[in-house]
């Protein structure tokens, strides 16, 4: 039964919400493209309120409609790194930031085609070129531009972009040039913005995400969560990435790095962190929905069912944290019975992997008898 609340129908009752039907009805309404109220999703995010094996089953239905069982694998280029004018106070790269990263100005040509290559025989279906910034100016827009250019022509990969604030001319020519989508996360909500940057505003990112759409450039855009927002605020920018209709949204986890100025984010757990991601599904029916940054350090144990939900991941870490080795991450897949979406073949890639052990150390006598009393009592010798 759909009860009304704050004009918006609720799907969620006392009686009914640990019910099938509750579950059933979460997908229903996602797949006939319904909007759930905030009601529903404050108990989507609730532990207490809703169990989290039907509801990553729930989350699974909807993902499975648009994407079946196939994943597909990002890898990022941090083409530029460090000394940014801005203080997004989540980023290493920031200039109120401390943490020792190295800083660079955009590569050379013959890096980024090297990295380029190696993101495509690694399988990855996206190639992310990220620069640090708060946007380009238009002599960095052509270099851009040549970089997309080169690239395209040599591998079979989706190009995505990152590169801070743009105006409507740079991303008309970044769309020439070929670029497959511009990257511009929201990060937070409209209400909690100031409360992570003072040196541009949401409006300023509202604007770049506009720009990029109106001249027809698909656009990825999405959030970080733990960086002391609320439930409102990550059910409201699930419904702003809905009505900008992005195709597709990166779903952060804040990586605690030193140095940073976001306090810690140790209120996440993996059980949180999959709610949000089937809540981000939900409401974003038809959007890739990527696990990105955190999932590693955030879900634990509880990573592979963040597939359930979600339908892409980064592969080979983050801008400038470690993730888990790219074999790891292709062997969790395909374990789980996923189809790994690819230009390549990676079949030697995951039957050959780098460092994979074929033996499995034994452990040493200073495990096993932690608490030995002496060599010589146990082996006899004096
Ligand atoms: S604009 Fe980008 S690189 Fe600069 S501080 Fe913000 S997130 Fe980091």
């Amino acid at each position: 039964m759909l009860l009304k609340s704050h004009g918006k129908y609720s799907l969620y009752t006392e009686t009914d919400k640990m019910k099938p039907e509750f579950f059933q009805k979460l997908t229903e309404t996602s797949l006939q493209g319904e909007l759930l109220s905030d009601t529903c999703c404050e108990k989507i995010l609730s532990i207490s309120e809703v169990e989290l094996l039907p509801l990553l089953d729930a989350a699974y239905q909807v993902r499975k409609t648009y994407y079946q069982n196939t994943v597909q694998l990002h890898i990022l280029n941090n083409a530029q790194n460090g000394n940014c004018p801005e203080d997004c106070n989540y980023c290493v790269q920031a200039k109120t930031a401390t943490a020792d990263i190295d800083t660079y100005s955009l590569k050379p040509m013959s890096e980024i085609l090297a990295e380029a290559e190696r993101a495509y025989q690694s399988g990855a279906y996206r190639y992310c070129i990220v620069m640090s910034g708060r946007g380009p100016n238009s002599k960095k827009v052509k270099q851009l531009s040549h970089i997309i250019q080169t690239v395209k022509s040599r591998y079979p990969i989706e190009v995505c972009l990152s590169v801070g604030l743009i105006d409507e001319p740079a991303a008309l020519t970044l769309k020439e040039a070929g670029l497959d989508r511009l990257n511009h996360n929201l990060n937070t909500s409209e209400t909690h913005y100031p409360n992570i940057c003072s040196t541009h505003t949401y409006q300023d990112r509202m604007d770049t995400l506009k720009a990029a759409q109106t001249v027809g450039l698909a656009c990825c855009s999405g959030v970080i969560v733990g960086m002391g927002e609320d439930n409102g605020d990550l059910i409201s920018v699930a419904k702003e990435l809905r009505k900008l209709k992005v195709a597709s949204i990166p779903v952060n986890f804040f990586l605690p790095i030193a140095g940073t100025q976001v306090q810690d984010s140790t209120s996440l757990t993996p059980d949180f962190c999959l709610r949000v991601l089937c809540l981000y599904r939900f409401q974003n029916p038809t959007a890739e929905i990527r696990v990105a940054a955190g999932r590693e350090h955030h879900l634990r144990g509880m990573e592979v069912m963040s597939l359930y939900p979600a339908n892409s991941m980064f592969l080979d870490g983050y801008l400038n944290a470690k993730g888990k080795e790219a074999y790891r991450t292709l062997q969790m897949i395909e374990d789980a019975g996923f189809t790994i979406e690819t230009n390549g073949d990676i079949s030697e890639y995951l039957q050959h992997p780098p460092n994979k052990q074929v033996n499995v150390p034994l452990k040493e006598l200073e495990v096993l008898r932690p608490r030995m009393e002496s060599r010589a009592q146990v082996f006899g010798k004096t």
